[in-house]
């Protein structure tokens, strides 16, 4: 096609798209999908081709795109409808999403190549038949005899040469004889230095170490195995220099290894158990079979109890989908959890890296672009990943898995504000797939959809090979602190319960829900609190570090030495976060091999892979963290695990509290006893006789939700209605509270029966990265009356000059801040 006008999508935070037309020399590349650098106002930016346009707006003089950055588009058709459809139910700007579908724009090395298909090799046989098929020129068909000579792939810029111009390969790509390809390279081939212990050559002889060098040993020869040597100075902490003098003594050996993505040691020594499915697993995996033997769209629910063998039935779903020619994404809530995950099906689906593409945000830039070509290009064709892994371009899709799908972590809180999980069953909508959510603690939603056959529901009741659950028990704070007198967040019970298990060599795990040192820094003469300078949230400190942050946006104080307000030096720190548990755990067990993971130490792949590894292969006692130890993981050996305060998520000010505690609480008990060994579960708590407490001890899911929807139903809150957060927002209080007012104007008439409208209000985060913020909040039995009204009001914003950038508009909101 060779239109002259496109519509594009542009990163700006505007709801619409813009007219650009497309000069002679660039009509053959400039596809929808397409990536294109377009003059914007004085800038020039990077946009997406939606569509071709017939006609320029009015009365602005049309510019022309600039260049084409990819001659395959970067988005398939079906992705730019699903980003048409993003922008509509989000009510997000269309450049946006685009933004959040696109991989990162990093100075890739690509290669442009020409590859010759089946249908290309085909032609170029019969030709030399003498036969000229698909009205080719004899030029095209002397050039698809000599790519056939050079093994069916040729550079782009030569095959060009041969074809007579880059014209001629297009027209061959249309009639599906090449392929054009943009081959991404992988990071430069480095070699690493590898250190490993020698093993001595007369085990008679007793060699004695010093205690750094006996510190090298333990690691290397039973925890860890030979180490590229950056790793071994990290983990030891010893000179560069001891290590050489160590290998001149022969005690440890050296030799030179490629670092190749392909041999990621953290596979190294990894088979997959293989697992007769037990009868539940089998019945839940014939049911996706059967689905996918309709052909078409479907939504299944797998509800499993913790350790119930859910993997296993994603996995065979997976193979099926593959089997039959087709593609699969599979969606986790957590970076570690993509690890996991990601070696599993490496290990199912090919010994080689090919094949599985792994997406998420701690990989490095380049490392991401050149996964997400790979799986663009039709190289990998399984994609294991976090919430943006659902954007994955990846053609022909079969299934789309969504693990631990109630976790709030696949809600994007940006704009756009999507959920991973409902775009993921959008998605496979579109594409005509089955999308196979699965959860030990469904969200209400979801389950509600389950109960009314909206989805179909597949169960797991009981734990592979008969596990028990966990048994839980409960710590009433109250009590420990009559008996102890004691403040410290762990209690005598669960000081005893870790030192069983360090006496019986077993493993725990100890959750805390906040990271840094304290989170709370406090004035005990005034009373004043060290407030964030752009947000009204307090600063959390952080010792390592030796300053204070915000973990909203991230400013960073000095840490004081005197109240800032009255001057005085009372100045207090309370509120204990994981890296302050981390310390009282080293003071209290001295001797125990104790790790932290949490997203202040674990930024990258790497610090990921070397804490969990650590901790699989038995190399710490204790790991504390976040609630990323919350879900998913099987840690065999771990018999106990401490919750250092389940009150926390209680309470919060959101009508979801009860449903987040439970959920957390059954996730963190299904970590303990899915090995041999039973488990056991202490958590710690003020309130005992809460509802969501009491299920989470009983691990009742059945009587958690018919509570739940109980409060729900009376309060008419989701599952019964829908809800959209509106927040006006202005770096001055003065406009804010005038954008407010003047959205109220079109909000206040149209509070009804079809939709209520509470507001506006100062939001419960009233000053966040410097503005300030009111909110509306709008709940409907009715979706489609929401969305009616809510358009609406973003068209009376425009009439009204409210800027596009003062309204946010949260639909489905997780958290009401
Ligand atoms: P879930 O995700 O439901 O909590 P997992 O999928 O992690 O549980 O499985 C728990 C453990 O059970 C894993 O170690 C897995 O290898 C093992 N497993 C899975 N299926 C079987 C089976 N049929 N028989 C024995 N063990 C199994
Ligand atoms: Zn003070
Ligand atoms: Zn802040």
């Amino acid at each position: 096609m060779n239109a002259s006008l496109c519509n594009v999508a542009l990163p700006v935070p505007l709801r619409t798209t813009f007219t650009y037309a497309i000069p002679e020399y660039l009509r053959d590349s400039a596809q929808p999908g397409s990536r294109v650098l377009v003059p914007f106002r004085k800038k020039s930016l990077v946009g997406v081709i939606v569509d071709f346009a017939d006609n320029a707006p009015q009365a602005t003089k049309v510019r022309e795109i600039t260049k084409v950055l990819d001659l395959v588009p970067a988005l398939t058709p079906k992705l730019i409808e699903l980003a048409q459809w993003i922008a509509g139910y989000y009510l997000a700007p269309i450049g946006e999403v685009f933004r959040a579908m696109l991989p990162p724009l990093t100075e890739l090395k690509t290669q442009r190549q020409v590859v010759l298909t089946p249908a290309g090799r085909n032609a170029a046989e019969s030709l030399s038949g003498g036969e000229l098929s698909h009205g080719l020129s004899t030029q095209e068909a002397n050039f698809l005899e000599k790519l056939k000579g050079k093994k069916g792939v040729l550079s782009f810029a030569v095959a060009a040469q041969l074809a007579g111009n880059a014209a001629a390969l297009q027209r061959l790509q249309r009639l599906g004889l090449i392929e054009i390809r943009e081959n991404v390279q992988g990071m430069k081939r480095k070699m690493q230095r590898v250190i490993a212990w020698k093993a001595s050559p007369n085990p008679e002889l007793e060699i004695s170490l010093a205690e750094k060098e006996e510190k090298v040993c333990t690691l290397l020869q039973t925890e860890r195995g030979p180490l590229p040597l950056p790793q071994l100075l990290k983990l030891t902490g010893i000179s560069r220099a001891l290590v050489e003098r160590m290998l001149r003594d022969g005690l440890l050996e050296s030799w030179e290894e490629p670092l190749d993505p392909a041999e990621d040691p953290f596979d190294a020594g990894y088979e997959v158990p293989a697992h007769e499915l037990n009868a539940e697993q089998e019945n839940a995996f014939s049911a996706v079979r059967a689905r996918f033997e309709l052909g078409e769209f479907g939504v299944l629910l797998l509800h499993g109890v913790t350790g119930s063998g859910k993997t296993e039935v994603y996995l065979r779903a997976v193979q099926e989908t593959l089997a039959r020619g087709k593609t699969a994404i599979i969606l986790v809530p957590e970076i570690a959890l993509t690890l996991w995950i990601g070696r599993q099906c490496r290990a199912w689906f090919g010994a080689r890296f090919e094949g599985v593409a792994v997406l998420h945000s701690a990989l490095s830039d380049v490392e991401r672009a050149r996964e997400w070509w790979r799986v663009r290009n039709g190289e990998a064709r399984v994609v294991v990943g976090t919430r943006s892994a659902v954007f994955a371009p990846l053609q022909n899709l079969g299934l789309i898995i969504v693990d631990e799908e109630q976790e709030n972590s696949y809600k994007q809180e940006e704009t756009p504000r999507y959920h991973g999980r409902d775009v993921a069953i959008l998605r496979a909508k579109l594409e005509g797939a089955t999308a196979l959510l699965g959860s030990a603690t469904p969200s209400l939603e979801t389950y509600h959809h389950a109960r009314n056959g909206k989805y179909e529901l597949l169960t797991l009741t009981s734990r592979v090979e008969n596990r028990s659950l966990a048994s839980v028990e409960i710590v009433d704070l109250r009590e420990d602190f009559q008996q102890t007198h004691q403040t410290s967040p762990i209690s005598a019970n669960l000081h005893a319960g870790i030192q069983e298990c360090l006496a019986a060599g077993t493993q725990a795990l100890v959750l805390i829900n906040r990271r840094g040192y304290s989170w709370s820094v406090l004035c005990r003469s005034c009373g004043a609190s060290v407030q964030c300078a752009n947000c009204s949230i307090s600063m959390t400190y952080h010792k390592s570090r030796n300053r204070l942050e915000c973990h909203y946006c991230g400013s960073v104080q000095r840490v004081p030495k005197e109240c800032p307000k009255c001057q005085s030096k009372y100045v207090y720190f309370f509120g204990e976060g994981s890296e302050h548990l981390e310390e009282r755990l080293h003071k209290e067990f001295p001797g125990a091999r104790i790790a932290r993971l949490d997203r202040d130490t674990a930024r990258t792949k790497r610090q990921y892979q070397e804490t969990l590894g650590a901790f699989a292969a038995g190399a710490l006692d204790i790991l504390v963290g976040t609630q990323m130890l919350a879900k998913g993981h099987d840690f065999q050996r771990v018999t106990l695990v401490g919750v250092v305060s389940a009150d926390s998520s209680l309470s919060l000010p959101d009508f979801r509290a009860a449903e987040r505690t439970f959920q957390l609480l059954t996730q963190v008990a299904g970590r303990a006893g899915r090995g041999e060994l039973p488990g056991r579960v202490l958590i710690q708590t003020y309130y005992p006789e809460h509802y969501a407490i009491q299920d989470a001890v009983k691990q009742d899911y059945a009587s958690f939700f018919e509570r739940e929807m109980h409060f729900r139903r009376m309060m008419a809150y989701p599952p019964f209605t829908s809800l959209a957060n509106v927040i006006v927002r202005d770096t001055s209080l003065e406009k804010a509270i005038g954008w407010a007012r003047k959205l109220s104007e079109y909000f206040a008439p149209r509070d009804g029966k079809d939709v209520r409208i509470l507001g506006p209000a100062a939001a419960p985060l009233a000053r966040l990265k410097k503005e300030h913020r009111f909110q509306f909040l709008l709940k409907s039995p009715k979706r489609s009356a929401l969305t009616k009204l809510l358009s609406g009001a973003l068209s009376f914003c425009d009439a009204k000059e409210i800027p596009q950038t003062a309204v946010l508009v949260d639909m489905d909101p997780l958290s009401l801040l």
